[in-house]
């Protein structure tokens, strides 16, 4: 399998193929209407290099020549126009007019070709095909009922209730806020469900999403950094959760710690936070937790610019099989 880069270039390549023919079919049908119009692209072709001329010998009078293209311009214009056709009918065609589909402004990369890796790499998100239908409008409350903690009543649906509500909030507005949100709770209350509906919202909004485990993450990354064997994209991938609209990291505290992990967390979460970027990470794990597996600046960090939002109940995964 190619690079999800690669396949991007690939597709920028064949819209500038295709916009070519386009315009040589343009050209094409022009010409058989008002056969002038030919032959007046040779003469400006002409003309242009006797302009280059008059630069390097002074040979012709330089506004001479440059009227008269100037004129064969007009002329061009004016027969587009008598039969029918708009004035920029003939001018080059672009899909992007800020790079002119070449993929790149001022040596970086423009926004189309970003969004072109991103739909390689993630390929909807990176979801699996069972998360793409946990949606909102999926949700069933009927799985969420009282339940007693250490002898006290949880109200779990109240709070499923409430949950759902300040996760909907936040996929439809934490590009505009700026907000990042850690949904925590034991195995099985619901936080990939919820998740997913956010991720799905976030897309159906035109957001780009990057959904992956902490597991999954930090191994590509490890694996990236120690020069170990790595799936064609992992390069891609390690540039487009700093890029990511959205950035899910699910189920932290299940992946290996290590002094590289640590450091690497906590650029992204970092970085993301000065970048303006949202985060969603879900997890077992209190901030207690967290603190034990991480540093004392990823809670912080966590801690300060973090919605929380913690679940409670019984594992409710038994239910939706039995479904
Ligand atoms: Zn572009």
């Amino acid at each position: 399998m190619e690079s999800a880069y690669v396949l991007a270039i690939k597709e920028l390549e064949e819209i500038r193929n295709e916009n070519k023919r386009i315009l040589e079919y343009r050209k094409m049908e022009t010409g058989s209407v008002a056969p002038r119009i030919p032959e007046i692209d040779v003469e400006l072709m002409k003309s242009g290099a006797e302009l280059l001329k008059t630069v390097l010998d002074k040979s012709r009078n330089f506004d001479d020549v440059k009227k008269n293209i100037e004129k064969l311009q007009a002329e061009k214009i004016r027969l587009l126009k008598d039969n029918g056709f708009p004035e920029d009918y003939l001018e080059d065609i672009h899909s992007c007019p800020k790079c002119k589909d070449t993929g790149f402004v001022l040596g970086h990369r423009c926004d189309c070709l970003k969004s072109l890796v991103a739909k390689y790499i993630g390929a909807n998100a990176n979801l699996s095909e069972y998360m793409k239908n946990q949606t909102f409008e999926n949700f069933d409350f009927s799985l969420f009922e009282e339940t007693t903690v250490d002898g006290k009543t949880v109200p779990v649906l109240k709070i499923m209730q409430k949950a759902v509500q300040i996760c909907m909030d936040f996929a439809e507005g934490f590009d505009r806020e700026k907000s990042n949100m850690i949904l925590s709770g034991n195995a099985g209350t619901g936080k990939t469900f919820l998740s997913s509906c956010i991720a799905n919202r976030a897309l159906e909004r035109g957001k780009t999403v990057y959904y992956t485990s902490a597991y999954k993450l930090f191994e590509t990354l490890e694996a990236l950094k120690f020069g170990k064997e790595t799936g064609e994209d992992a390069e891609e991938i390690a540039k487009y959760i700093y890029e990511v609209d959205l950035l899910i990291i699910d189920d932290l505290g299940t992946e290996f710690t290590t002094q590289f992990t640590s450091a690497v967390f906590f650029d992204i979460i970092n970085s993301r936070l000065v970048s303006g970027k949202s985060t969603l990470i879900s997890t077992n794990l209190d901030l207690e937790g967290i603190n034990n597996l991480y540093s004392q600046r990823i809670t912080s960090r966590i801690m300060g610019d973090y919605k929380a939002i913690t679940l409670y109940g019984n594992d409710i995964r038994p239910k939706v099989k039995n479904k």
